[in-house]
């Protein structure tokens, strides 16, 4: 194997404005806001980190909310769905949470065997909570109106929808280590057995179906883990080897990353879980600065000035 991949490390989307986007998952859904920065290529936009207690990799819903972009539309070549694990029995909980702050859903229905609730976030990202049976210990974060025992524990599965899906298959299994699990209808499901949660990932064919435009609402990138640099120089390498177009590594701070572009045009990051988001925040105070690197700290006054209030 060229390195092994663990599953989701993150997933990155567009929103339309960072106040309402704070307050839905911080508040509705219960999330913590496990890192507030800034949009490195444009710092004055908020780069918003939601996760679990810790913010381990794999339970990561990043953002950057420009205000007012125009909307996107979901389509091929997009990850179309993000689904969070939360406990078996909570689902009626969930229900009255989404009609007491007026939250898009679609009555619960089963998916291979498990009941799962699709919504929508205030800029129409698709979003679902799955009722997981299997063991899943990670530790949701304690919110004021979600306490943990039916709390989002983190991520269960990302949807990708692709025009076809046969390249987009051999990849993730060749290079990735997923294994094909079930399929339904126009839905393959395949598992990362390298991983014990946030492992599962859907490929959606839709061969007549619209291509994605991204903007609001939408997802911009996936983002895959591996344990160490190490790991992901050998998967860099190995998808050099197969003609991909991989970038160098670049430091993202809690992470150091490459991308690249998979066949079926979803755009793909390999991150590696060191060395995470207490690198510039102790564990209990998470989220609470804004946190600049380095090379942007000198123009604090600044970016503080051009970024909205959220609280
Ligand atoms: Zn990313």
């Amino acid at each position: 194997m060229p390195g092994k991949i663990l599953g989701i490390h993150h997933i990155t989307a567009i929103a339309a404005g960072a106040k309402k986007n704070h307050e839905f998952y911080t508040k509705v859904l219960g999330l913590r806001l496990v890192k507030k920065t800034v949009n490195y290529d444009d710092p004055t936009t908020y780069h918003f980190y939601y996760g679990n207690e810790t913010g381990e990799p794999g339970t990561i819903l990043t953002f950057f909310p420009w205000e007012g972009i125009r909307r996107g539309r979901a389509g091929t070549g997009q990850v179309t769905a993000v689904s969070y694990s939360v406990p078996e029995d909570s689902m009626s909980f969930w229900l009255d949470r989404f009609r007491k702050y007026d939250v898009a859903y679609n009555n619960p229905s089963s998916r291979f065997g498990e009941e799962a609730l699709v919504f929508l976030d205030p800029d129409g990202l698709k979003l679902e909570l799955v009722s997981h049976s299997g063991k899943d210990d990670r530790k949701p974060w304690s919110a004021d109106e979600v306490p943990p025992e039916r709390g989002i524990r983190g991520f269960y599965d990302a949807a990708l929808t692709l025009e076809g899906y046969e390249a987009t298959a051999k990849l993730i299994t060749d290079v990735f280590g997923y294994r094909k699990t079930e399929e339904h209808v126009n839905r393959f499901r395949f598992v990362n057995p390298n991983g014990k949660y946030a492992n599962t990932l859907d490929l959606v064919c839709l061969p007549a179906g619209q291509r994605g435009s991204v903007a609001g609402g939408t997802v911009h990138h996936i983002a895959f883990r591996t344990a160490n640099e190490g790991d992901q120089l050998g998967v860099r390498e190995k998808l050099i080897s197969l003609g991909y177009n991989v970038t160098p590594q670049i430091d993202r701070n809690y992470f150091k990353s490459v991308y690249f572009r998979e066949p079926g045009g979803v755009l793909f990051e390999i991150a590696t879980d060191p060395p995470g988001f207490t690198v510039d925040e102790d564990l209990a105070d998470l989220g609470r600065g804004l946190m600049l690197p380095d090379w942007l700290e000198f123009r604090r006054d600044e970016i503080e000035s051009v970024l909205p209030p959220i609280d």
